[in-house]
């Protein structure tokens, strides 16, 4: 699979590298989803595939950068807006329901966590929601393992800053580019084959796309046949109508013959 090319610096979608590597990651996700469409592990495939990717190519792209600031048992940011794509949401999902009983057993109320969530309005500032991520329980993410790309991709310089952020003052928080990149591009990359191959492809709000997966009898099999379950808690709005003519267009450049 295409990485950046090495040495190139910051990636950028608008350099040629960055799109070479888009179309390439597509094509990518399209050949999994083409082969695993109609099997259980479909879910499994395309998910590890997307973090592998974005884990690789983040590593790649990092080198010789300052040391982030972000660690293990820091929530700062945990009170952004989450979104993550249908595969994030129902493998989240499925991580939450095996894991259900030793989160009781910790004294961790997901049930209840989720239920006072609710879908998040947007907040007035990025950075101040105004409420912890239902997932933070003691500073501590208890989906970590699963957590969505939008929460790897969104990496500090200075914890000071993400706290002043955080109580709505400075804005200029430093982030890390190339994170913010290739999780833009390989979420990006995922959501046109999603759509090229029927399967839902928005984004989603994750707290309330959880809740509607965990309600749902099968929620992976209704994906895989097309159905789009975690509808409800949409968060693309009125961006959905545009991406879709956008991936519309790629498919039509891609497959010239139809
Ligand atoms: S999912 Fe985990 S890492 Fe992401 S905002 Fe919630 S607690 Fe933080």
């Amino acid at each position: 699979m295409a990485s950046f090319p090495p040495g190139g610096g910051v990636p950028s979608p608008e350099t040629s590298g960055a799109a070479d590597f888009f179309h390439a990651q597509r094509a990518g996700f399209g050949d999994t989803i083409a082969r695993f469409r109609d099997r259980p592990d479909l879910l499994d495939r395309v998910w590890t595939q997307a973090f592998s990717s974005f884990e690789r190519n983040v590593e790649g792209e990092t080198q010789g950068l300052p040391q982030l600031a972000c660690h293990k048992g820091c929530g700062t940011c945990c009170q952004l807006q989450v979104v993550a794509t249908t595969p994030e949401v129902l493998m989240v999902a499925r991580y939450v329901r095996a894991m259900a009983g030793g989160f009781r057993r910790v004294g961790v109320d997901l049930d209840g966590r989720l239920a006072e969530a609710g879908p998040a309005d947007a907040p007035a500032h990025p950075m101040a929601l105004g409420r912890p991520c239902p997932f933070l329980a003691e500073g501590l993410c208890v989906i970590y393992p699963v957590r969505p790309m939008a929460c790897r991709g969104h990496a500090s310089f200075d914890k000071e800053a993400c706290v002043a952020a955080l109580c709505g003052g400075q804005e200029d928080v430093p982030v890390s580019g190339p994170h913010r990149a290739v999780r833009g591009l390989v979420q990006s990359a995922l959501q046109a084959a999603l759509h090229e191959a029927g399967l839902a492809w928005g984004v989603y709000d994750l707290a309330g796309g959880v809740r509607l997966a965990l309600a749902c009898a099968d929620g992976e099999a209704a994906f895989r046949a097309g159905a789009d379950v975690l509808a409800p808690a949409a968060a693309d709005g009125a961006m959905r109508a545009e991406m879709g003519a956008a991936f519309g267009q790629l498919g039509a450049i891609a497959r010239p013959d139809r």
